[in-house]
């Protein structure tokens, strides 16, 4: 099947009516990075940094993660690298890091929370994305951002990394700036945020989490609490109102966008661009390609009106049979 997919990989990725999706990918580890270019995406998406800490003995050094950065780029040949600075805390443990044993960390001191409270660690990493930044496309994105403010002190913290690098000589280049939409207070709070962004991104997963109040990582509750409830996709929904109403450039990292019966759904919503895990892409891209973006708009409208998982459900099952 994967062979066969393959004559998909070049093809340019738009509905039959010519409606342009960018399919980026997601990648967690080092290995996956050369498959990104096998299946033909058009970039990495979602660059998860803290898995390059889980088996680490201890945290690499700027110019450690300066080479793993560049190779990361070198092998995507001009493609976009979009980087997420570290999303510690919550179910993601990290030995080699000093973490607080917390009641609750889902709610606790995770992504930029954490990033914001050792600044040393941040500056760090940012130092060495901004050196990386010289050999190709480099996107910043900072997790579990729910507020202006957390944005505010985050690129404070970078005009310190940039005059650090300044003042030790070392180049580097330009970055563009976006946050992982993952609670509803983001959603809620992105006008404030968009001024100070270049694209945002919608994580279904922690989103899902958080507007439920249903934890990710409880089997119990995946079927009950998915990211398919009408909850989530009205914040999806007011998340792209104001990204189009805002003119900044709106994507979606989270699990749902790997299932390629959601397609329809996600590219009718306007989404101008998914990640995807890589094994799944060029599933995806051919339910795009087949596909024609006037028929998804209905789609999409028709289910945000259904207010049952069940109905919505049915609705995306009966849309991937016959297109209607
Ligand atoms: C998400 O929350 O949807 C997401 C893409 O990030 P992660 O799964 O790494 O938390
Ligand atoms: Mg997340």
């Amino acid at each position: 099947r994967r062979q066969a997919l393959m004559i998909y990989k070049d093809q340019p990725s738009q509905t039959r009516d010519g409606h342009q999706v960018t399919l980026l990918a997601n990648v967690g580890n080092l290995n996956e990075i050369s498959h990104v270019t096998d299946v033909g995406a058009q970039g990495i998406g979602l660059f998860r940094t803290e898995f390059l800490l889980m088996n680490a003995k201890a945290l690499p050094n700027e110019q450690q993660q300066y080479k793993l950065y560049s190779d990361a780029l070198h092998s995507l040949q001009g493609e976009i690298l979009t980087i997420r600075t570290f999303d510690i805390g919550a179910d993601k443990e990290i030995p080699c890091l000093a973490q607080n044993n917390e009641e609750n960390p889902a709610l606790g001191i995770r992504g930029i929370r954490y990033s914001l409270a050792n600044p040393d660690t941040f500056i760090t990493q940012v130092k060495a994305i901004l050196r990386a930044a010289k050999h190709g496309q480099v996107r910043l994105m900072f997790p579990m951002v729910s507020q202006v403010e957390e944005l505010e002190a985050a690129f404070l913290l970078i005009e310190h990394a940039k005059a650090e690098l300044n003042q030790q000589q070392k180049g580097f280049g330009n970055l563009s700036y976006g946050i992982v939409v993952e609670t509803p207070a983001a959603v809620l709070n992105l006008p404030s945020m968009l001024p100070l962004l270049d694209f945002v991104s919608i994580g279904t997963n922690d989103l899902t989490q958080y507007t439920l109040a249903a934890d990710r990582t409880n089997p119990h509750l995946a079927k009950q609490y998915p990211s398919l409830s009408p909850a989530v996709i009205q914040l999806m929904v007011i998340t792209i109102n104001h990204c189009k109403q805002a003119n900044v450039k709106v994507s979606l990292c989270g699990e749902l966008g790997s299932d390629p019966q959601v397609l329809p759904l996600l590219v009718g919503l306007g989404l101008d661009e998914l990640s995807i895990n890589p094994a799944n892409l060029l599933d995806v891209k051919v339910a795009l390609i087949e596909g024609n973006y006037t028929k998804f708009v209905n789609h999409a409208q028709h289910i945000a009106l259904l207010t049952r998982i069940t109905d919505i459900r049915k609705a995306i099952n009966v849309f991937a049979l016959d297109g209607d």
